[in-house]
């Protein structure tokens, strides 16, 4: 997707060989027609995959998910990372250790929103390790729903997220793949 990989060259900053920084327009602000055209994308990747539902994980996951629901016409459902008063019932939980803030969390969706029925897409903001997937496949699969892929904004390519999730017979969609940070320069799969 050629206007995301034109933004995250001109307004993304290289933290480190391993970390991207897009809080310009992906992690802490957000650029809603930039959203826009990649609920668009996810949608025309994912038309006739016959998707029910959309999983994704709070907060950054939020912005690109809604976005491909609206498209997609399917609700779109986000697992939290903090417990909540309201969050009690028929809770589906998974632990997953966040690449960025170096911590394990346990994540949970309410079973009230999936079951066995629904053919679930996942989006997330970005696909390093796939630890974040990994612990969505599982809530879903405790949830006996299936899953139609994996809808990735930004996938770091030099990680093992996909190869491990390709491997795992998953599909894969990424709107912009990096192939290395190196030397703070950006450069992308071809
Ligand atoms: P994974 O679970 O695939 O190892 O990492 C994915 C999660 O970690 C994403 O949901 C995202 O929040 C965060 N993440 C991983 N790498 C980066 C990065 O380079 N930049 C930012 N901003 N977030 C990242």
């Amino acid at each position: 997707m050629d206007t995301l990989k034109s933004k995250i060259q001109a307004e993304g900053q290289v933290l480190s060989d391993q970390v991207l920084k897009v809080d310009a327009f992906l992690n802490h602000q957000i650029d809603p027609s930039l959203m826009g055209e990649i609920g668009d994308e996810f949608a025309r990747r994912f038309a006739g995959a016959g998707v029910t539902k959309i999983v994704t994980i709070e907060a950054s996951g939020i912005a690109p998910a809604i976005m491909t629901g609206l498209k997609m016409g399917v609700p779109v459902i986000f697992a939290r990372k903090h417990q909540s008063l309201t969050l009690t019932d028929n809770l589906l939980t998974s632990t997953v250790y966040s690449f960025t803030k170096r911590v394990e969390s346990t994540i949970a969706i309410s079973m009230t929103h999936l079951s066995s029925d629904d053919h679930v897409l996942i989006i997330d903001d970005f696909l390093a390790n796939g630890k974040a997937a990994q612990a969505l496949i599982s809530i879903i699969q405790q949830a006996g729903a299936s899953i139609a892929g994996l809808g990735i904004v930004i996938e770091k390519s030099f990680q093992v997220g996909r190869q491990e999730l390709e491997k795992q017979g998953y599909r894969v969609e990424s709107l912009a793949r990096v192939k290395s940070l190196e030397g703070g320069q950006v450069t992308f799969v071809e």
